[in-house]
């Protein structure tokens, strides 16, 4: 008899994911057998914990806040993304016993920018990328891997974006956080990575003034759905997407890794992890 594939998320806290109301949506929604567990883990478990789970059944797990670089040095294999992102949110259970260490956020990003508006081209012109956190890296790689032309990118804390340009290379061109306004007129698409504008963060207070109609603004904050960047950019004619995409697509490798069918991204999806 095969056995039922477990997989789950791992962090701390992990009562906020998202993702078990994703991965039960899909499961029900394919009639397909499975499970997929939220863990909350404290930090002396987490290498414990992951090394068990195969025992278990598990045949991986995603790993959420705030262990994604930790997992990198528990992981016996690490894919080239992962690599340079410095961050995994994927772990894999490979039949040979490894576990194998990868990132999907930014082809979440990609995948739902592409979703969203369908006519983005990446070599248009230049990118707007602000903030420079752990998730602004994922969206730099993929931007970049993409074949946006040049990044200008801006971050409160001028030495975290220069740590980003070393690592990621001269396509990607630093600003101060006062400039931030003044470059969205030459970008053809903008994105904050900041938590500016989420809800119970402080606003998103950059100037907007620049934007136009022809640009692609995308937002990664999905809580609201609807970030004032993206009301701003909507009223000026921008083609706008939201930061739930994102969320929802780079669940998609992994899901079909675990459970064998590639799932859709759909309006019932995003209905469904919202409800
Ligand atoms: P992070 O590593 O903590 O980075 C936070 C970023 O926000 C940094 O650039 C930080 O600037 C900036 N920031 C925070 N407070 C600020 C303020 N008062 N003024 C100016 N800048 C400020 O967090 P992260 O993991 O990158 O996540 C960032 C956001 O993306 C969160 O809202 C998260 O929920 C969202 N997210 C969404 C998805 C998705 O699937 N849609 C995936 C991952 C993350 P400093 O460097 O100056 O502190």
């Amino acid at each position: 008899m095969t056995a039922i594939p477990l997989a789950g998320v791992i962090g701390r806290p992990i009562s906020h994911s998202w993702s078990p109301r994703l991965f039960s949506h899909w499961l029900k929604a394919y009639e397909l057998p499975g499970h997929y567990i939220p863990m909350d883990i404290a930090p002396d478990a987490l290498e414990a914990c992951i090394r068990r789970l195969p025992d278990m059944g598990f045949v991986g797990v995603n790993i959420t806040i705030p262990y994604k670089e930790r997992v990198m040095d528990i992981a016996d294999m690490i894919s080239d993304r992962a690599t340079l992102i410095g961050a995994a949110n994927v772990l894999i259970y490979r039949e040979d016993g490894r576990i194998h260490a990868d990132n999907t956020d930014g082809y979440g990003f990609i995948q739902n920018l592409r979703q969203g508006a369908p006519d983005w081209s990446p070599q248009a012109g230049p990118a707007l990328v602000i903030g420079a956190g752990g998730a602004a890296r994922a969206v730099i790689a993929s931007l970049l891997d993409v074949g946006v032309p040049k990044i200008h990118l801006t971050n409160r804390t001028r030495l975290r974006a220069d740590k980003l340009r070393a690592d990621f290379g001269n396509r990607v061109q630093v600003h101060d956080w006062v400039q931030a306004g003044n470059l969205v007129e030459d970008c053809q698409t903008i994105v904050n990575t900041t938590s500016l504008g989420m809800t119970g963060k402080p606003p998103f207070r950059v100037p907007l003034d620049g934007l136009r109609s022809g640009m692609v603004v995308t937002d990664i904050v999905y809580t609201p759905l609807k970030t004032r960047l993206l009301d701003e950019a909507e009223q000026r004619g921008c083609t706008t997407v939201d930061g739930l995409g994102m969320l929802l697509h780079q669940a998609v490798p992994g899901f079909e890794r675990w459970f064998g069918r590639r799932p859709v991204v759909d309006e019932d999806t995003r209905m469904a992890v919202m409800a």
